[in-house]
């Protein structure tokens, strides 16, 4: 078949139906609702995650199948595999899906995250607090993004109110990494066992949203983009990855701190879109199909993306007379504070 099936209609999705169909292939998506992904595929399926048995049809159409977010059941992925191949695998889901277990993984692998203790109950909140101290972040284990699931606390007194945000959820402490930049490392890695990696982009935050990535990173970053990329690529060999790993990072004076990592294409690597010779989501949807992967070198000197969040994709006008400006809008009906509507992308050649 030449169909490539996506779990997931957002729009990570969307690109990657864009990436997929330059190579010739048709995109089947299957989500719980319609979204900017829909617009651009051959075919959606409306289903819930853990109906197995609408998966295992939707994934009999498909040469092989893929996902835009790591929020879904690993139960949704076994029921994709009895009937296609599906990558990333299981492994690089349940770990990616669960900061407890990404973390672990990391250090196993001779990483270094924050300083960092599981929480899940009241209790072991006091505890992880006495031991890492004050001030810290408390993040659900699962489904956190943009921010969200996330508590800061600047005092111990803060426990009570922090543990009512999170509803009582499973949770990961962590202390405050106090850094100098934030960094990404974009890894690629195929059927194969083979793996590249992007240039590393520099990812600046804005209300825990990312704003802004940026190529090539400041020198800063770049001193510490080997180790980094050397710890990605162990994690994706452990693994058994197939396909775009995202792994996020803090520099430090003292190297590389691992912070999270996603199973997929990631919003710090929409750049390599015309910034790069051959874009993440084509290399996604390359690794995914067992096709050789591209080069990820930089096609200018840099390249800079600025995401479009709520109101200011209003701004498309203007950028659409701007000389250079690669505009993309995912076609969301509802601006809303907060929400990514679009990113604009400046390659300087
Ligand atoms: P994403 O949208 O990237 O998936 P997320 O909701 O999973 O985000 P994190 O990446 O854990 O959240 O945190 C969001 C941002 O908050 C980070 O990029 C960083 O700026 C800040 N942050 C998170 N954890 C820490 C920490 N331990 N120390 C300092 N800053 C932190
Ligand atoms: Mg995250
Ligand atoms: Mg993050």
């Amino acid at each position: 078949g030449s169909t490539l099936g996506i779990l997931g209609s957002g729009q990570l999705g969307r690109m990657l139906a864009v990436a997929a169909a330059q190579l010739g292939y048709r995109c089947h998506i299957y989500a719980p609702e319609s979204g900017p992904a829909c617009d651009v595929a051959a075919a959606f399926t409306r289903g819930a995650y853990h109906d197995a048995a609408a998966l295992g049809e939707f994934a009999r159409g498909c040469a092989a199948v893929t996902y835009e977010f790591e929020n879904i059941d690993v139960a949704a992925i076994d029921a994709v595999a009895a009937h296609a191949p599906v990558a990333p695998g299981r492994a690089s889901l349940e770990t990616a899906a669960h900061r407890a277990k990404e973390k672990r993984l990391a250090e196993a692998c001779g990483g270094r995250p924050a300083p960092w203790r599981h929480v899940t109950t009241r209790a072991e909140l006091d505890a992880a607090l006495a031991g890492i101290g004050t001030p810290a972040i408390l993040k659900t284990a699962t489904e956190g993004y943009d921010g969200k699931g996330q508590v800061r606390l600047k005092s111990p007194d803060e426990a009570e109110a922090a543990w009512a945000t999170v509803g009582g959820r499973e949770c990961v402490l962590e202390g405050m990494v106090s850094f100098t930049h934030e960094f990404s490392i974009l890894l690629v890695r195929g059927g194969d066992s083979t793996s590249v990696a992007y240039p590393p982009p520099h990812n600046e935050h804005r209300d825990g949203i990312l704003a802004r990535s940026s190529v090539p990173a400041p020198e800063t970053i770049a001193a510490q983009a080997e180790a980094a990329t050397a710890l990605a690529t162990k994690l994706a060999d452990k693994l058994g990855h197939v396909g775009l790993l995202t792994c996020e990072f803090f520099a430090t004076p003292d190297g590389p701190v691992f912070n999270e990592m996603a199973p997929r294409v990631h919003n710090s690597g929409h750049w390599t879109i015309e910034g790069a010779a051959t874009s993440q989501f084509e290399n996604h949807v390359r690794a995914v199909l067992g096709l050789p992967l591209g080069s990820t070198a930089l096609t200018g000197i840099s390249a800079e993306m600025e995401n479009l969040i709520g109101d200011e994709a209003d701004a498309w006008r203007a950028l659409l007379a701007e000389n250079g400006a690669h505009l993309h809008l995912y076609g969301k009906h509802e601006a809303r504070p907060g929400r990514k509507m679009g990113h604009v992308t400046r390659v300087r050649r």
